[in-house]
């Protein structure tokens, strides 16, 4: 069974930056949603069932039943993007991260001022639903990306890539507080992105 993470704050914890009604919709819907509907359709599938979801989405390609492929790709990157969103999260988030994530970000980016105009760039631009990453791959390397829809870079790239921070720029991420403007709240993200966390995720995908 897979289980939505807890958070570790409260829903009004990232005001002014999240507002609260975004973060009980977000969290008590969308992703409760997503996390039901994952359950009920990897019930179908005994041999997947129960395995760690990052191995889920690298055999997506061996699910024969279009539907139930569909069904697993949508609510399964819905559950295990907005885990990783949530956990990125924290009123004490904001500045940028120090060590070796962020001598990985000097080399791969020259500065952490351009990992976040960059990153800022690509979520802007990613055209309707979908979402922004840093990712990681075993040797270290980062790279930024997009994906449609719940899609993410572990399916995409049949696990080559892991995200670290995901950037979901679907409009219920936004909607209520920022309207049509998502370059504001990518730019009020920042602000509450914990990036002790990031370079958490990173250790691990490196350590591996
Ligand atoms: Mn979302």
């Amino acid at each position: 069974m897979y289980k939505q993470i807890e958070l570790s704050y409260n829903y009004n914890a990232l005001e002014p930056h999240i507002d609260e009604l975004t973060m009980i919709t977000h969290y008590t819907k969308h992703h409760a949603t997503y996390t039901n509907n994952l359950n009920a359709a990897v019930e179908k599938l005994p041999k997947l069932s129960g395995k760690p979801i990052e191995e889920v989405f690298i055999r997506l390609p061996e699910i024969s039943d279009t539907a139930l492929k569909t069904a697993i790709t949508n609510n399964g990157g819905g559950f295990y993007n907005h885990n990783l969103y949530f956990s990125t999260l924290s009123p004490k988030g904001g500045g940028k991260p120090d060590g070796k994530l962020a001598g990985q970000i000097k080399k791969d980016f020259v500065d952490f001022n351009s990992l976040k105009e960059k990153l800022s760039a690509t979520a802007t631009a990613t055209f309707g639903s979908g979402w922004a990453w840093l990712s990681a791959n075993k040797n270290g390397d980062l790279k930024i990306s997009s994906t449609s829809n719940q899609n993410n870079p572990i399916m995409e790239s049949l696990g080559k890539w892991i995200p670290i921070l995901g950037i979901d720029v679907w409009e219920h991420a936004y909607y209520l507080k920022y309207k049509n403007v998502r370059a504001d709240y990518i730019k009020a993200l920042f602000e509450v992105i914990d990036w002790k966390e990031v370079a958490n995720n990173y250790s691990k995908v490196i350590n591996k």
